[in-house]
């Protein structure tokens, strides 16, 4: 993957932790220019050390417009262009059932994983038509195909709207030379799949018995396929809601 961003400018939300925090690395390894993004600037600070190259940390909650609209001026304003950004940035929520679920969590679900992108994907694009070019990767998840019994049912409706966003801005900016697609991992090894695994280790054995390949995904397979996505080996792709999850949605 060396190379394949090379002077290249990206965007990574959601970089403190996990998958993002894989892609940031993955970004600088391919080349790329990386703006590292959290909501929690010790963590993105954190992300940033941890890179191959140096890279620009900026605070930034996706859900708050004038702090997306700050994030995407500061990383213009520094790097001269935007020509990749992976809007990454989630959050899980509660675990109720559908008719328990709380309506307070329900916003805040909607707010940061569907607004949160439709902002940033908002003002990347505002840029992105300036420079005439630009490629936006969107995470969206297995539960943007399906629904499940894990009873998330805002994480899972916030989901499916962000293949919604990634289709429509696809259609309505191909032609300006703007790519958008989806990634939609399955089960990955991070803080939140921690989080809602907890510590029971048999849980995790049961789920991975359902995915073909028999184990969860790590952070790096994912961000492989940002990197691949941003790029122009990827350059007639559009559109796409690609699973990267072992086989899971296969059966
Ligand atoms: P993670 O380890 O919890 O990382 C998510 C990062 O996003 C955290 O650093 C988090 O900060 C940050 N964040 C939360 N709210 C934010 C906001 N409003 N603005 C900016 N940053 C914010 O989770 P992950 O597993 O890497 O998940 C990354 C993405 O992949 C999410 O969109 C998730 O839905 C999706 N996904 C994950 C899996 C999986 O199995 N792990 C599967 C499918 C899809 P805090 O920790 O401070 O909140």
């Amino acid at each position: 993957m060396k190379n394949l961003l090379r002077d290249r400018v990206a965007l990574v939300t959601g970089a403190g932790s996990g998958i993002g925090r894989a892609a940031a690395i993955a970004f600088a390894r391919a080349g790329a220019r990386v703006v590292v993004s959290d909501v929690d600037p010790e963590k993105g600070a954190e992300t940033a050390r941890m890179m191959p190259a140096p890279a620009t940390c900026i605070q930034a909650d996706v859900s708050v417009t004038s702090q997306v609209k700050h994030l995407i001026r500061q990383a213009v304003d520094l790097y001269g262009s935007l020509d990749c950004a992976f809007n990454n940035a989630g959050i899980e929520g509660a675990i109720a059932r559908f008719h328990e679920y709380p309506d307070t969590v329900w916003d805040r679900i909607i707010r940061v994983n569907l607004k949160g992108t439709w902002l940033c994907m908002k003002y990347e694009l505002r840029q992105m038509l300036k420079q005439g070019k630009g490629a936006i990767v969107n995470t969206s998840s297995t539960a943007g195909h399906v629904g499940s019994r894990g009873r998330m049912s805002a994480y899972i409706a916030s989901k499916h709207g962000v293949l919604g966003l990634t289709r429509t801005a696809a259609v309505e900016y191909g032609a300006k030379g703007i790519r958008v697609n989806a990634l939609c991992p399955g089960a990955v090894q991070t803080p939140m799949t921690e989080r809602l695994l907890g510590a029971d280790d048999e849980r995790a054995e049961r789920m991975a018995q359902f995915i073909p390949m028999a184990r969860f995904g790590t952070p790096d397979e994912i961000a492989k396929a940002a990197v691949w996505l941003c790029s122009d080996a990827a350059s007639y792709v559009n559109g796409l809601a690609l699973p990267i999850d072992g086989g899971y949605l296969a059966h």
